[in-house]
């Protein structure tokens, strides 16, 4: 029986969320929407398959046709990010994260990755999640004047935390990482190198951002830039391929979710196409564009532009929160998030900064124009949070942008 005769009520939400999809302009930077050819394979009877192990290295009968998709999902993300081992089965970015930190430390070891506050993520070394709370967790943090990274300064502060491993890649940085800089830091404290590319990833395989390959160990989620399913993979020089496999499983995961896997596989066949190059550097155009406008109409941006699909937008010169900007964005059908930016005097429910991304928009074919519109409507909100008129006005003006640039 279908979802619809099973299950009305939860058919009905699915319905609701999907017309919601459409009519509202989805701008959260780690947020895609996926193909239906992706979606299908998500959905497919391969979520019937138990297939604990590795292919061809199994713990269960019947994997004939599931190590056949598990195998062609490693060898297309080994293509596409030019590495020698990849690793398919972790179920997300933190799973991914968990298993890269036991394939490299002891418990109590200590890394070092960037301050949360400066675009860290939570499993970076937050005291909350598990890296802060078994592992010793020290941090970089951006440069006060510039915002941007400090290259000399993260050298100095390994020097002399001499951390096991090091973390770059973050979930709100706007500029381009020096990933060869990392490399000799790690190189010269004797550390682990682990580029955790989960936002970017979309960009390095659409040869829109420098690729992190000398990494000791890449993780990534796929459901970011790179637009596949919910999920992630591990990835690395051939080297390293026991420990992490290892350490995904029987370390950190059981059976693997095939139909996400196969899910993979067709993302990074995506991927490949050659118009997956005129995306990615697409979603950095947009990006660009919509800062420009935005700084124009008198915001700031963190480290004073984007060179990704991501804007940091600082909204102290607005005189609006975080918090409050996004509730108001949210009512025009402008959907956003709040983030801290560095140095940020407020607190992270609340926050002085909105983090934006461009890679869904320009996934439903929106371009420079649309991004000087979709900035406009912004700045009109974000200066009059409490005019409800506005606020239809702007819903209806969305709703007519998301009719011209269908999606599904
Ligand atoms: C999104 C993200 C993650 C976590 O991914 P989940 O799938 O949400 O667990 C990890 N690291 C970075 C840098 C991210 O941006």
């Amino acid at each position: 029986m279908s979802l619809k005769e099973t299950d009305s009520l939860v058919y009905g939400l699915v319905e609701k969320e999907l017309e919601y999809q459409k009519k509202t302009l989805r701008l959260i930077a780690s947020e895609n929407y996926a193909s239906k050819a992706v979606m299908e394979a998500t959905g497919s009877i391969l979520t019937n398959k138990y297939a604990e192990g590795y292919p061809n290295k199994r713990y269960y009968a019947g994997n004939r046709y599931v190590d056949e998709i598990e195998l062609l999902a490693i060898e297309r993300a080994k293509k596409l990010f030019k590495v020698g081992h990849a690793n398919v089965q972790p179920h997300s970015g933190s799973s991914a994260n968990i298993a890269a930190f036991f394939a490299f430390l002891e418990v109590g070891d200590k890394f070092m990755g960037l301050d949360l506050p400066h675009g860290g993520h939570l499993t970076h070394g937050s005291s909350v999640n598990f890296s802060g709370k078994w592992f010793n967790a020290t941090s970089y943090s951006v440069s006060k004047e510039t915002e941007a990274l400090d290259y000399d300064e993260i050298r100095k502060k390994a020097i002399e935390e001499k951390p096991k491993l090091i973390i770059c890649g973050y979930t709100a940085y706007p500029l381009i990482i020096d990933f060869k800089a990392f490399r000799e830091i790690c190189d010269e404290v004797g550390a682990v190198m682990m580029a955790d590319i989960s936002h970017i990833a979309g960009l390095i395989a659409g040869g829109a951002y420098p690729s992190p390959a000398m990494a000791d160990v890449i993780t990534t989620t796929t459901h970011k830039t790179l637009r596949g399913p919910r999920g992630a993979m591990i990835l690395g020089p051939e080297e390293n391929a026991k420990r992490i496999d290892k350490a995904v499983f029987p370390g950190t995961q059981g059976g693997p979710l095939e139909n996400v896997i196969c899910a993979k596989a067709v993302c990074f066949h995506e991927a490949m196409q050659p118009e997956f190059k005129g995306y990615a550097a697409q979603i950095v155009k947009n990006a660009k564009v919509l800062a420009d406008e935005l700084v124009a109409s008198g915001l700031r941006l963190v480290a004073g532009k984007t060179e990704t699909h991501l804007v940091l937008l600082d909204l102290t010169p607005k005189g609006i929160t975080g918090k409050d900007a996004q509730m108001a964005l949210e009512e025009a059908g402008i959907i956003t998030n709040r983030n801290t930016i560095p140095f940020d005097t407020r607190s992270p429910f609340i926050t002085s900064g909105l983090r934006i991304g461009t890679a869904a928009t320009t996934t439903r074919g929106m371009k420079e124009s649309e991004m000087k519109e979709i900035a406009s409507m912004i700045v009109k909100v974000i200066e009059n949070p409490n005019d409800s008129e506005l606020k239809l006005k702007t819903r209806s003006n969305v709703e007519e942008l998301c009719k011209r640039f269908q999606v599904y």
